[in-house]
């Protein structure tokens, strides 16, 4: 077994940071990563058109500015090659083992270590354990009646060898990435059909009419996405207004007012993730495309057939239908002091952790991107952040006592509380389908407050909520 002080799960955004931010203070790091590349939901979203659709001043580490993005887009290769650079200046490449998931995760108590088994080489033994294995990994596919002839892919699983142009394109969803991808299609497609279950809120891109330095737009572009949390957290007098500005787009671009009608929707604007486009309505209004609305009633080998009976030729088929969060760590058993795993607590209990962080009985184990820490208004990298201070001081205070660190059940259950009470009345509990709510309709993934507001709850280590756990140990 290969004793190493900090074993990250994860070479994504989450995962990097946290290896380098440890790095920085003296940590000795070592990433597992199942990919053989680097990079993540970067590495794995390549369908075309995939962009950061957050102003792209906001999506870098403050420890790493990407000025070059500041006035322009940050489009999904420009993105993975900043990680690439941003793991070669962090001195990351030797330090992050590929090919190798971590298969299991187990707590042991004699020697306070986390015990990490590895689907094939060598096992792990870790005084600290940093799960930074994402949300969105887990691509959700409809189990639909029935079965299609052609090529079928998920955007996270993009069929580079398909061909497109000239042929008859159906896509499935209208969330982000149909959004991004879309416009992209109808280019290229001879007939471009969407299948929309629920149209999507669309607000035009933010202009940037005066040019700025990259640490000021920094700035002007966060305190804008913190401008929006009022709205999505309460007044719906500012929700009206947003969703006035929405219309407007939709009105400036799309002129048929049938189909208008068909892309308004029937959920409060915040409910879902709101999207930030000028190409979507663009690309369903022209000539050779379609949006169905009736419900999809079965595949045949030549399209799709909905519920008003009518069929729908398509020649290649795109799901863009998202992800299952619930089963994001379904592959990895993350068993704690107490021999159950994470997720059989969470399948009792529901998803939750203190901070989104830490669990109890899961001594010096950190969540990145956990529960109730996801974020739609503004970049995530500000929340993960905030996470990876708070880890780190949270070592710190591990190193200081001589001892593991695990958070008091009571602190857990508290914020559990506190999140369900904060997100009652908020936009995201209003009334929709989303990702952010579990089976039983409660917000397991959004930070239902601002950023901001999380930076400030984040930037002490709250030690009076922590317990020690497993033998003294030597630092
Ligand atoms: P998503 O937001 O979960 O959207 C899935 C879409 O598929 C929804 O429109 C959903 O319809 C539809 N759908 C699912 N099952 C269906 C079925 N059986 N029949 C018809 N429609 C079905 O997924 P996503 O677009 O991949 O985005 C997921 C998240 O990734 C985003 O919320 C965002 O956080 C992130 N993302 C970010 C960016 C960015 O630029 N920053 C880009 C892409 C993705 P309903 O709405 O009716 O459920």
């Amino acid at each position: 077994m290969i004793d190493v002080e900090a074993l990250v799960v994860g070479a994504g955004f989450a995962g990097l940071g946290a290896a380098a931010h440890l790095r920085r203070r003296g940590r000795d790091v070592l990433v597992l990563e199942r990919g053989a590349a680097l990079g993540g939901t970067w590495r794995d979203n390549t369908y075309p058109g995939c962009e950061c659709d957050i102003h792209p001043a906001l999506y870098s580490y403050s420890s790493a500015p990407q000025a070059t993005w500041a006035r322009g887009r940050a489009t999904q290769p420009e993105i993975l090659a900043h990680l690439h650079a941003f793991a070669a200046e962090n001195g990351l490449d030797d330090r992050i083992v590929y090919r190798t998931a971590a298969a299991a995760c187990r707590w042991d108590e004699s020697t306070g270590r986390w015990h990490v088994r590895t689907d094939h080489g060598p096992a792990y033994a870790a005084r600290f354990l940093v799960l930074a294995t994402g949300a969105l990994n887990v691509p959700q596919i409809p189990r639909l009646d029935g079965s299609f002839g052609g090529p079928a892919f998920h955007t996270a699983r993009w069929d580079h060898d398909a061909r497109l142009t000239g042929r008859r394109v159906g896509v499935i969803g209208t969330g982000a990435s149909a959004a991004q991808v879309i416009p992209h299609l109808a280019d290229v497609a001879d007939h471009l059909t969407l299948f929309q279950r629920t149209p999507a809120w669309v607000l035009p891109r933010r202009a940037q009419r005066l040019p700025l330095p990259h640490r000021a737009r920094r700035t002007v572009e966060y305190w804008r996405g913190e401008a929006l949390v009022p709205a999505l957290t309460g007044s719906g007098r500012r929700l009206a207004r947003l969703e006035y500005r929405a219309l407007r787009h939709l009105h400036r671009q799309v002129p048929d007012p049938d189909l208008r009608r068909v892309l308004t929707p029937p959920h409060r604007i915040g409910c879902k993730r709101i999207l930030f486009s000028d190409s979507y309505y663009p690309a369903l209004v022209r000539d050779s495309s379609t949006v169905v609305t009736s419900p999809i009633a079965k595949l045949h080998p030549h399209g799709v057939r909905t519920a008003d009976g009518r069929d729908h030729a398509v020649d290649v088929l795109v799901y863009a239908t998202g992800f299952r969060v619930s089963a994001a760590l379904a592959g990895l058993p993350v068993v704690g002091r107490d021999g159950c795993t994470l997720l059989e607590r969470w399948g009792r209990d529901g998803a939750s952790a203190h901070l989104g962080t830490t669990v109890a009985g899961f001594p010096n184990a950190f969540l990145l991107g956990g529960p109730n820490t996801g974020i739609g208004h503004t970049s995530l990298l500000f929340m993960i952040e905030s996470q990876l201070r708070y880890v780190a001081a949270a070592m710190d205070a591990a190193d200081r006592e001589g001892a593991a660190l695990e958070v008091r059940a009571a602190a857990q259950r508290e914020f559990a509380d506190e999140m369900r009470r904060r997100s009652s009345g908020t936009v995201w509990t209003s009334g929709c389908r989303s990702w952010y709510l579990d089976r039983g309709e409660v917000n397991r993934s959004l930070w239902p407050a601002s950023s901001w507001g999380y930076r400030l709850r984040t930037r002490r280590f709250d030690r009076e909520n922590y317990i020690t756990a497993g033998p003294a140990q030597r630092t």
